[in-house]
């Protein structure tokens, strides 16, 4: 069978592109790894940024520059912002409405992230959106090839039940999402590989600003589950404080704005005074519980889960990775360079808007806004391919000793390649990583191609820069 358009992933970027391709009788097939909702999209809990006005919008491009320290793509950013401007509409008409009123996240100047279900958005989005969707859909499938000859992508390889097989389209929409599972801290939910990334890399696609890893500071990492407890950048927004053993409120010492420094002032300052042998906390005390139940209740009740009684309890924390900047380079239209056909969106793509920092609540504005744009371009371009067969890569999935590599990844990731980092750390993880490649199955070293570029984009780039940050 041959779709218009096959999307791989199934989180906000691709059930947003596909609705507009639905609604042009595009015929459109999502694969997705796992189960719909295994996503980064589904764990989204801050919100949604969106300029208030016409007004608003010059002071969200600035924080959003700022934030990127100025290495954004200033053209897309604005496609951003003002693009926000009816998304508020183009929701309720389809039938979503957030809650009501505004809230303040790190390094925005004014009140400008929409929430849903308290600190549910991500998943009251994600399931509205899924419910009303009328794509074809495989679940339980990995893609571990794109067809691609000359500029032309022909569709995807997957493995589904066991089996190996090609699915055919006349686009391809990658919309994969990040490499959470790179580090071994991280919130990403475990289908997040960065397996598309070095996809791309093996076919010469060109991945912009891969050194830019964001790690969010606030994150509950005493769980057994690998993806761990975020703690929302809304919680210090709207009063938290961050404090260590003593009580101190110590970020002032690193940043007069405190726990509302950029992320990764706020990340630096705690590894920094954790290193210095100070446990760190996030103090919630100021809350009152029938409040904090209400607007967080995922995390209020996780918490409790874990035997912590918020908010009269000091939560432990420490960063985690969180976020990647860089991606598979993109144009305005989240086309990809050179290709007539391919398209990457969300946080799998560069556009250009995070720069060196993303601004919080930025990346779901960013897949609604992309998302569009891409499934927009296909149907006025209504490209079509040939009919051509491609023979199955045969190369071997999966090796017994994947697991052990991919853990040895995940330390040398964080020790090596994290919110500190220096010229030998970064040279013996790409070692590691150019030694280890041989021994894995194919899906492993998809992911190590993925961290050998993160790897080689922070050698490469001697000086700090936004989330980037070298001591030497
Ligand atoms: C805990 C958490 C909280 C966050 N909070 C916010 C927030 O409040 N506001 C905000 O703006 N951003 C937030 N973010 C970031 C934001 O959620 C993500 O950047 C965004 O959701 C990415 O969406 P996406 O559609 O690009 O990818 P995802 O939603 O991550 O979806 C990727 C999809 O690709 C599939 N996939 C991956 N590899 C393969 C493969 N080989 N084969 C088939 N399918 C594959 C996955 O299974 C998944 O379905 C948060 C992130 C996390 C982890």
């Amino acid at each position: 069978m041959k779709f218009d358009c096959i999307i791989i992933g199934s989180g906000l970027a691709a059930i947003w592109s596909a609705k507009f391709l639905n609604e042009a009788n595009f015929s459109t097939l999502i694969v997705t790894k796992n189960q719909v909702w295994d996503c980064n999209s589904f764990y989204a809990q801050g919100g949604v940024t969106i300029a208030n006005d016409e007004k608003d919008v010059p002071l969200h491009i600035e924080d959003t520059l700022k934030a990127g320290s100025f290495h954004n793509k200033k053209e897309a950013v604005e496609v951003l912002s003002k693009s926000s401007l009816k998304l508020i509409e183009e929701l309720a008409l389809y039938g979503f409405r957030f809650d009501p009123g505004v809230t303040k996240e790190g390094a925005h100047s004014i009140p400008r992230v929409y929430h849903k279900g308290g600190d549910a958005t991500g998943r009251e989005i994600h399931k509205f959106l899924f419910k009303k969707d009328k794509s074809y859909f495989i679940d339980e499938a990995i893609v571990f090839d794109i067809l691609i000859k000359k500029d032309i992508a022909y569709g995807v390889s997957v493995f589904h039940k066991n089996k190996k097989y090609n699915i055919y389209a006349n686009n391809v929409i990658i919309a994969s999402g990040g490499i959470g599972a790179l580090y071994k801290y991280d919130t990403n939910a475990r289908t997040i590989a960065g397996e598309m990334q070095g996809i791309a890399i093996e076919k010469g696609i060109k991945l912009k600003d891969m050194e830019m890893t964001q790690f969010h500071p606030t994150v509950f990492i005493e769980m057994k589950f690998s993806q761990k407890l975020l703690l929302t950048e809304a919680l210090r927004g709207e009063g938290a404080h961050i404090v260590d053993e003593e009580g101190k409120r110590f970020l002032f010492e690193y940043d007069e704005r405190g726990e509302l420094a950029s992320r990764d002032i706020v990340s630096r300052a705690i590894f920094l005074h954790q290193q210095k042998g100070h446990k760190v906390f996030l103090d919630v005390s100021m809350f009152d519980e029938e409040f904090f139940k209400k607007r967080f209740p995922t995390i209020y009740n996780k918490l409790k889960d874990y035997g912590i009684n918020v908010p009269y309890e000091l939560i432990p924390i420490s960063p985690a990775f969180h976020y990647i900047m860089g991606g598979i380079e993109v144009d305005l239209n989240s086309k990809i360079k050179g290709f007539k056909n391919l398209y990457a969106v969300g946080e799998v793509s560069n556009t250009g808007v995070h720069g060196a920092n993303r601004l919080a609540s930025n990346s779901l504005l960013e897949c609604f806004i992309f998302g569009k744009r891409a499934a927009k371009e296909i149907i006025k371009q209504n490209f079509k391919t040939k009919d051509l067969e491609f023979e199955i890569n045969s190369e071997e999935l999966f090796k017994n000793d994947d697991k052990k590599y991919k853990n040895l990844l995940r330390e040398q990731m964080w020790n090596n390649v994290g919110i500190i980092r220096n010229e030998k750390g970064l040279k013996e993880a790409l070692e590691f990583i150019e030694n280890s490649i041989p021994k894995v199955g194919r899906m492993t070293k998809l992911r190590f191609l993925t961290a050998k570029e993160i790897v080689k984009s922070a050698l490469n780039r001697k000086e700090s820069l936004g989330a980037h940050y070298r001591i030497n």
